[in-house]
């Protein structure tokens, strides 16, 4: 009865490791995914991580039982106090429901199918360009995507005035997906004063941000730097969403921990929204896994391992950053054509390049360079050792 079905094509980011571990090459280089590795290449599991699972599992007093459809509650308070800020007014004002969801992704769907129900505008619009799963996520969910320009491929910066001009001229009431900080795949963010322009215009236009934050720490090294878009729209009393994920910041990738939360106009609404997310919730996958929760909140909750993991996140931070500067030097030295100070300019774990599709796959057949094909290269998968071989590709494929 399947003899039918077509093959699928690979997840084009995916897709991009199940490439790599094809390639039998002793030099082969994966940056294609935004996962942190060492500077040996290797996957980290923070230290304040295996503190709090070993102090988890040595607690007799834990159960496996469900958790409720909303999530473990001590996680939902601590991850808005996170996003928000302890002294936000409206978490004081009881108006924020946040609902533990399976890490960013799971939080957006939830948001998206949410507001696909219950919200009297069905379009969201995208940053040009967004993560790709961006687009798919939102039309499953029952929204119509369109975008909005934000990257100047000249500048390699902020397109600040085509941003303007479509926001600007979305019609009333439309959603508005932002990202938070550290933008995917540019690496490149507003500046604090774009920021407050384009929640001017929001506001003025009653649009509604849908804020993604997938990488609160990593583009500064600060979480309450990386969180003042998200609250400057919290101060000024409006409403928004946010999908949080601890993904990359604790580097909880596969536990799947993230949180929604909905700042809506009072406490009485709150409680009715989260009635309403119980709903979208159960029929899905009736309740979050426990597990990594458990491990946020006790971090979270507790003021030592709560600062040991700003140590940890801070020098994550600050690894992407220095290969930013490495790489930089290594194009510099080579005298690789072009300007390439995009690269200690842009935020977060990637760069983009501005390598076309025909450079990525030639530095790929040649080099055995794994990214993807728009020219993004994740910074976190880089290391001192093999920034010479990624110079060298880039080297080849601009000169070639
Ligand atoms: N949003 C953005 C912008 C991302 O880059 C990612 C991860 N690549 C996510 C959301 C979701 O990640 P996860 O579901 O693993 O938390």
């Amino acid at each position: 009865v399947f003899s039918h079905v077509v093959r699928a094509p690979e997840d084009p980011i995916l897709g991009v490791t199940v490439a790599y571990n094809k390639d039998p090459s002793p030099v082969k280089l994966n940056l294609g995914v935004g996962a942190y590795r060492t500077d040996e290449g290797k996957p980290l599991v923070l230290n304040v991580v295996r503190k709090a699972e070993q102090q988890l599992v040595n607690d007799r007093s834990r159960v496996k039982e469900y958790l409720p459809i909303t999530g473990l509650a001590d996680f939902n308070k601590l991850s808005a106090k996170l996003i928000f800020g302890a002294d936000s007014p409206a978490i004081q004002e009881n108006r924020v429901t946040t609902v533990q969801c399976l890490s960013g992704t799971g939080s957006l769907r939830v948001g998206a199918e949410f507001l696909a129900r219950h919200y009297h505008q069905r379009t969201i619009y995208i940053p040009q360009p967004t993560w790709g799963n961006h687009p798919k996520v939102f039309t499953l969910a029952g929204l119509s995507v369109k975008t909005y320009r934000y990257y100047d491929p000249a500048t390699r910066g902020l397109n600040f005035q085509g941003l303007l001009e479509d926001i600007g001229s979305a019609p009333s009431g439309a959603i508005v997906l932002l990202h938070a900080c550290a933008h995917n795949p540019t690496g490149v963010d507003p500046t604090l004063q774009q920021w407050e322009n384009i929640r001017k215009l929001m506001r003025s236009k009653g649009l509604l941000p849908f804020f993604d934050s997938a990488y609160q720490g990593f583009a500064s090294g600060s979480l309450d730097s990386d969180a003042k878009p998200v609250r400057m729209f919290v101060a000024d009393g409006g409403e928004l969403l946010v999908a949080q994920s601890y993904a990359k910041n604790m580097g909880l990738y596969g536990e799947r921990v993230g949180a929604l939360s909905i700042v809506c106009r009072n406490a009485d609404v709150a409680g009715r929204v989260e009635s309403q997310l119980k709903l979208v919730i159960r029929p899905m996958y009736s309740n979050p896994p426990i597990h990594g929760a458990s491990i946020v909140a006790f971090i979270l909750k507790d003021r030592n391992l709560y600062n040991e993991w700003t140590i940890e996140l801070k020098a994550m931070a600050d690894r992407i950053i220095s290969m930013r500067r490495q790489l930089f030097d290594a194009l510099r030295a080579r005298g690789t054509p072009g300007d390439w100070s995009h690269i200690i300019k842009q935020i977060g774990m990637f760069t983009f390049t501005g390598l076309n599709s025909a450079q990525v796959a030639f530095m790929t057949k040649e080099y055995h360079i794994y990214m993807t094909s728009d020219g993004r290269i994740s910074m976190a998968g880089l290391s001192s050792k093999t920034v010479p071989h990624l110079a060298d590709a880039i080297h080849a494929a601009v000169t070639r």
